[in-house]
């Protein structure tokens, strides 16, 4: 499937927030969001003082505008996630969000392997990880518990991943996952809950936009 490939810094400024699309760079003062922070545009900048109060419809859309940003998700392959998450047992929302974390890009980023999701896809594609011992390039597979992922051993060779093993003890990983720096590899402890995934979003307005 085609991926948006236009800049990532106009989707945060759309969505008048920090995604933190691009890895480092987002916490520097070069971030877009910094020096412009009204909706990219001809009419943008005015369009900041036009505000009026924004109805149930324009905030449930832009709620899922956001996630699927940020997981870098095309609008068919989201509602798709979102149908899975309504079968599932439990709240909707939260297993949509659970779904979006299992996705093996997000893992490769949440491990530290990338500084953002793109980039991690860009590994997965290029064959630098492996699945439970497996060769896998499709970012969108999804993990369970217990599943393992490795730095592929003949990439570990590569200038990326030598300078990667040395900071990787210095990146924060997430609970659900242990991270063995040494061998680059790590496991799926559990799939993550909730309080586990710390990304501001309100995922009842999505429910709400899929149920109108
Ligand atoms: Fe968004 Fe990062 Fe660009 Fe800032 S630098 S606007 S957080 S993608």
């Amino acid at each position: 499937m085609a991926r948006y490939t236009g800049p990532v810094c106009k989707l945060c400024r759309r969505e008048g927030e920090k995604l933190f699309l691009k890895g480092s760079r987002c916490l520097t003062p070069k971030c877009a969001i910094e020096r412009r922070s009204y909706p990219p545009g001809q009419h943008g900048r005015e369009s900041q003082y036009r505000r009026r109060r924004p109805s149930d419809y324009l905030l449930q859309l832009r709620e899922k505008q956001k996630m699927r940003r940020i997981y870098g998700v095309y609008e068919r392959q989201f509602s798709n996630y979102f149908r899975k998450a309504e079968q599932r047992a439990g709240l909707t929302g939260t297993n949509l969000l659970i779904l979006l974390e299992s996705r093996m890009d997000n893992v490769v980023y949440r491990l530290g392997f990338a500084d953002s999701r793109s980039q991690a896809r860009q590994l997965i594609l290029h064959g630098h990880v492996m699945l439970n011992g497996r060769k896998t390039n499709i970012p969108s597979a999804l993990v369970s518990a217990g599943d393992s992922l490795s730095v592929r051993p003949e990439s570990t060779r590569l200038t990326y991943f030598k300078t990667l093993k040395q900071e990787l003890d210095d990146r924060r990983v997430p609970g659900w996952l242990y991270l063995d720096t040494n061998n680059m590899a790590a496991t799926v402890s559990h799939l993550p809950t909730r309080e586990d995934i710390d990304v501001s979003l309100n995922e009842q307005l999505i429910v709400e936009y899929y149920s109108r």
